[in-house]
């Protein structure tokens, strides 16, 4: 896209020279003291380069290696008026892949988590309040908050995210969920299987006809995925295997929520569907581990639940050790986890969970990417979308190190820049990039 008017993601940037064609979203990043690339070299599941340069053309990663490997190996490919963004020495990651959000939603549930905080136990069917809510709002409303949601996660450094439907529960209300999840992100996901539908409590099986049959047409050319909630007090394994199947055979790919209250089939389902992703896993038998092991499921772990929850945390060690592959998601929802921070996530990974920190960063990453079976985000390497995130940090380790502080200072996606939350406070990312950094 060429910009009649110039550069439209260059506000504030730092830069030397903006003539080159397609400016927006082709630049040199340099300066950077630590990046993240998710390319796999020497031992390094992250593939640190230390001093490193990233060229970005037309939204795409063209480049990436040392800045002192950078003149010949970049300077048949730049223009000599690109624009130049100096990172200063600090840290360069690829930008979150939030692989688990439910941000389609009415209403609130704060009253109800005061209400577990002061002792009252977490059980599936709080889900149904906020159907209630979700049904009576427009459009337009739902729209409105889903957006708000999207800036936020934007601004925390998520550059892809999944999002599920279930909320609605009705034929009417989730084809608009789908609909209106389809506005923001390609990654779709039907959950009608979230929890019996208020009006079909007491037959279940009836529900799943109606979740299978006409609710999944009419979701069908929104979604990509299908998902199924198997649970004491959700579904049964047998059910959700009716709901996977239809879906596969509508020609969706398999996500499960699994695990997350209790021991159960949730995760052994998944692989024996060959899911790409089964969700929660905080109850594991050695033989889910084992299974999960010998398969190509990833493992979606998804702290803030725990935390909102006062659940015991999964054991990512244990997963890990396994040679399991994990991600971590947010599961921004209403209920369990209202929290779309990633850096959250990493941090309670890493104190809470026994993940380092360079495996809490990966997972967030190029996990959450295995999780949606791409292999264009969630790494910065030749080809992959320019999806990366700069952080007022000189290493992905502050992430952890740092928990609750903003680290995220810019975000791009696609090769443009996003505009952080509270950035119209500053002067300008030129100005920010600027200063001298704090450490
Ligand atoms: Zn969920």
């Amino acid at each position: 896209m060429v910009s009649p008017s110039g550069p439209t993601g260059a506000e504030g940037v730092r830069t030397s020279g903006a003539d080159g064609a397609d400016a927006a979203n082709t630049f040199l990043l340099t300066g950077i003291g630590e990046l993240t690339t998710n390319v796999a070299a020497d031992g390094d599941p992250c593939g640190t380069i230390r001093d490193a340069v990233v060229f970005v053309r037309d939204g795409r990663i063209a480049w990436t290696g040392r800045a002192t490997d950078a003149p010949d190996a970049v300077a048949s490919g730049v223009d000599p008026g690109v624009r130049v963004v100096d990172a200063g020495g600090r840290a360069v990651i690829p930008g979150f892949v939030d692989s688990h959000t439910h941000l389609v939603f009415g209403g609130d549930r704060a009253e109800e988590f005061a209400a577990r905080m002061a002792g009252e136990r977490y059980a599936a069917g709080g889900i149904r309040t906020t159907v209630a809510a979700t049904r009576a709002a427009t459009d337009d409303d739902l729209r409105t908050r889903l957006a708000a949601l999207v800036a936020e996660c934007r601004s925390q450094g998520t550059t892809t995210l999944e999002v599920k439907t279930g909320y609605g529960l009705d034929v009417e209300t989730e084809a608009r969920l789908a609909r209106l999840a389809a506005e923001v992100t390609d990654e779709v996901t039907f959950l009608g299987a979230h929890v019996v539908a208020p009006d079909h409590v007491g037959s279940a099986e009836e529900y799943v006809d109606l979740v299978v049959g006409e609710m999944l047409r009419a979701v069908v050319s929104h979604v990509r995925w299908i998902d199924a909630f198997c649970e004491e007090g959700a579904f049964t394994a047998g059910q959700c295997r009716r709901v996977l199947e239809a879906g596969r055979a509508a020609g969706l790919g398999i996500r499960v929520h699994g695990n997350q209250l209790g021991y159960g089939e949730g995760v052994r389902l998944a692989v024996d569907l060959g899911a790409a992703a089964v969700d929660h896993c905080t109850f594991l038998s050695d033989d889910d581990v084992a299974a999960l092991a010998g398969s190509d499921t990833v493992a979606t772990l998804l702290p803030g639940v725990e935390f909102s929850t006062r659940q015991p945390y999964p054991d990512a060690r244990r997963l890990l050790d396994a040679g399991v592959t994990v991600a971590l998601a947010s599961d921004c929802n209403p209920g369990s986890s209202f929290t779309s921070s990633l850096p959250l996530m990493i941090a309670l990974a890493v104190r809470e969970m026994g993940m380092t920190p360079a495996e809490a960063v990966w997972a967030a990453t190029a996990g959450g990417a295995r999780a949606l079976r791409r292999t264009d985000v969630g790494v910065i390497a030749p080809g992959a979308r320019a999806d990366l995130v700069l952080l007022d940090a000189p290493s992905r380790v502050h992430l952890a190190y740092r928990p609750g502080v903003p680290l995220v200072r810019h975000v791009w996606k696609d090769g443009e820049e996003l505009r952080a939350a509270g950035a119209s406070q500053e002067q300008g990312a030129a100005t920010a990039l600027a200063n001298p950094p704090v450490w």
